[in-house]
């Protein structure tokens, strides 16, 4: 992999950049990274790993320093409280543990492997009570949007992994907002705190076993396969408006809710709906597309430079384009 430096890092950071990715690079692992799975990585679409993996020693693997910046910050949020557990067995039994490993071994098609991930706070209460805690750095204006359904599913995965199922769980995200200070300066209706813990569901644990085995086929089956729109869209599944005598022209694509905040539309349903307030003209030639943003192409997927899709398209990473 090459790292370059063309958004103008203070040579410092960028060389300490280098040297933490050539001695730790992303895709390496203390557990075997041959057979086994993080949690993060399982959950992710096959492709960005397998191209990871296979031109790791290649040059034409290009990824600008910038580019792992955002990943230090919420990596530096998880060391702040690494080694940090307190275990007061009197008088309630309570404790909490911090950066706590979980993982669990499987077989599969007569392969055993294991699937390893980090769950950032475990509190215990008693001796049957557990909550577990994934802490995500965020922009304030998440907290109108829904806890995303990867988040619900990572914290579900933790507790199973863990094996706390047997226990009474709960889950919760803790958003910790980056832009906390400035932000609340001037909008108001925006969160008092800093860190908002929000709740999840538990899934039924076959619901979990299920999600897995089917991400470990895909994963073990199709290591290649071209990722979908919604992979390739950060996740989200998202719809536009388009005009037919305007194609590929947007003329609605966001909206606002009843806070002012501008969202994009989630669902065809809340398009169709959207559709019906235009004028009568704009009506007749209105129809509704998934949205083909491929925003994480764009905008963040580190091995943009060896995708053939990435290529295709002519994607290259740019403050300035996107
Ligand atoms: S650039 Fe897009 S299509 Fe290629 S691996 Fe990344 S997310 Fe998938």
């Amino acid at each position: 992999m090459k790292i370059t430096n063309n958004h103008d890092l203070p040579k410092h950071i960028y060389d300490d950049i280098v040297a933490k990715e050539n001695s730790n690079p992303y895709i390496n692992n203390s557990f075997n990274k041959d057979t086994d799975f993080r949690v993060t990585e399982l959950m992710d679409a096959p492709l960005p790993i397998t191209l990871a993996k296979k031109y790791k020693d290649s040059d034409e693997y290009i990824v600008d320093a910038s580019y792992f910046l955002p990943m230090y910050i919420g990596t530096g949020i998880h060391k702040h409280f690494e080694g940090h557990s307190f275990r007061a067995t009197k008088p309630n039994g309570n404790a909490a543990v911090f950066e706590h490993h979980v993982s669990k071994d499987f077989v599969f098609d007569d392969k055993e492997f294991a699937i390893h991930g980090t769950a950032d706070e475990i509190q215990f209460s008693g001796k049957d009570n557990v909550i577990l805690i994934d802490n995500k750095t965020a922009f304030t204006g998440s907290v109108y949007k829904p806890v995303d359904n990867r988040y619900i599913l990572q914290v579900n995965m933790y507790l199973y992994l863990g094996k706390f199922r047997d226990m009474n769980c709960r889950g919760f995200i803790r958003y910790i907002y980056k832009d906390w200070a400035a932000i609340r300066s001037f909008a108001a209706g925006y969160p008092i705190c800093m860190i908002n813990e929000r709740e999840v569901d538990i899934m039924p644990v076959q619901e979990v076993r299920d999600y897995i085995e089917n991400q470990v086929r895909d994963h073990k089956e199709s290591p290649e396969r071209p990722c979908t729109q919604t992979e390739r869209n950060l996740g989200r599944k998202t719809f536009k408006i388009f005009l037919s005598s305007k194609p590929n022209k947007a003329k609605i694509a966001t909206y606002a809710d009843e806070n002012g905040i501008r969202k994009e539309i989630d669902t065809y349903e809340k398009a169709a709906e959207l559709m019906q307030g235009l004028p009568e003209k704009a009506r007749g030639e209105a129809y509704i597309k998934e949205s083909t943003d491929d925003l994480r192409c764009k905008m963040y997927c580190k091995v943009q430079s060896i995708c053939p899709y990435a290529k295709e398209k002519g994607y290259q990473f740019s403050p300035y384009v996107y």
